[in-house]
């Protein structure tokens, strides 16, 4: 059974008890593998339209079990959030890829990414003192925060409270917030009004249809008018095809991430590939 099926609508059935039971045992299993270095992180370029040249990069979990092999992060960070492991795992998140950023810089200076992204999740920014977190990592690494973009969704934001106020105290050290799948929640242009955003993620979604004249282009249009009217950076996230990104270029972005300009790949594969590739 998929992890992230009937969690609010749990009624007893045996197939319901065997998810409470995978949970439980993926929870145990993770606590070992944080222990005994299961998890990396993972870089895929973000490139400037049209050059398809590399200015960021956004950092991304695998966890690579001894048995059960690769486990993505759509399966396990839905449990670590529950069961809480997230703040742990967040803080080593956040540590390796600013100290990754760093080793860059220094290794290779102008051709280096200028900036790296972050996920964080819902339950991380509703964490008391999730803005020490991101303030340790910084001094610990040495990072500095304006090249630093911290990931949220519109879900961990949605509803205001203590969510809202950490972004505020996020932004207050110098790092930049991303609103992650804009687009794609309840109320995305209404939480552009509260809560100070620097990058827009225009999600998947939006990128899939935009080469062919229907809803999802006049979407994408849009989403980068509002982008541009509020002085925000928007990235075309998922882009798979030349035709996508010289669309998506045309309606005027000037960032995009996806397959076609690189997948996310480990260190050092990343550093063969998308650092000397420039
Ligand atoms: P996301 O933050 O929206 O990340 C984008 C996902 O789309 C990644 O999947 C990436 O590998 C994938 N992707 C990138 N380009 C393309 C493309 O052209 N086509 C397609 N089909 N997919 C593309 P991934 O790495 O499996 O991560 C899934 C989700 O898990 C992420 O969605 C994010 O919500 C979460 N996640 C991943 N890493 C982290 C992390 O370090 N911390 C937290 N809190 N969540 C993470
Ligand atoms: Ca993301
Ligand atoms: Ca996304
Ligand atoms: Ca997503």
């Amino acid at each position: 059974a998929k992890a992230s099926t009937g969690r609010h609508h749990r009624r007893y059935s045996p197939e319901l008890d065997d998810q409470a039971g995978e949970e439980a045992r993926l929870g145990v299993e993770m606590r070992m593998g944080l222990d005994t270095g299961q998890f990396r992180m993972v870089y895929q370029p973000i490139v400037g339209l049209p050059t398809g040249r590399m200015l960021y990069v956004e950092s991304l979990v695998r966890w690579q079990h001894p048995e059960r092999g690769f486990v993505s992060p759509a399966d396990f960070i839905p449990v670590a959030e529950q069961n809480g492991l997230i703040v742990e795992l967040g803080e080593w998140i956040l540590r390796t890829a600013c100290a990754q950023f760093v080793a860059w810089t220094a290794e290779h200076g102008a051709d280096a990414p200028l900036r790296i992204s972050v996920n964080v999740s819902a339950r991380q920014l509703a964490e008391p003192g999730f803005a020490e977190v991101v303030a340790d990592a910084l001094a610990a690494t040495g990072m500095p925060p304006e090249d630093l973009i911290v990931e949220v969704t519109e879900t961990a934001v949605f509803g205001g409270g203590v969510a809202v106020q950490a972004v505020q105290d996020i932004k207050a050290l110098g790092v930049r917030i991303a609103l992650d799948d804009f687009g794609t929640g309840h109320s995305s242009l209404g939480l552009l009004q509260t809560v100070p955003v620097d990058v827009l993620k225009v999600d998947k979604s939006f990128v899939d249809n935009v080469t062919m004249a229907g809803r999802h282009a006049v979407i994408a249009t849009a989403l980068i008018q509002v982008s541009n009217g509020l002085g925000l950076t928007a990235v075309a996230e998922g882009v798979e095809t030349a035709e996508q990104a010289a669309e998506l270029h045309r309606l005027g972005y000037q960032l995009a991430q996806g397959y076609h300009f690189g997948r996310p790949v480990a260190e050092p594969d990343f550093r063969g590939a998308a650092l000397t590739a420039r």
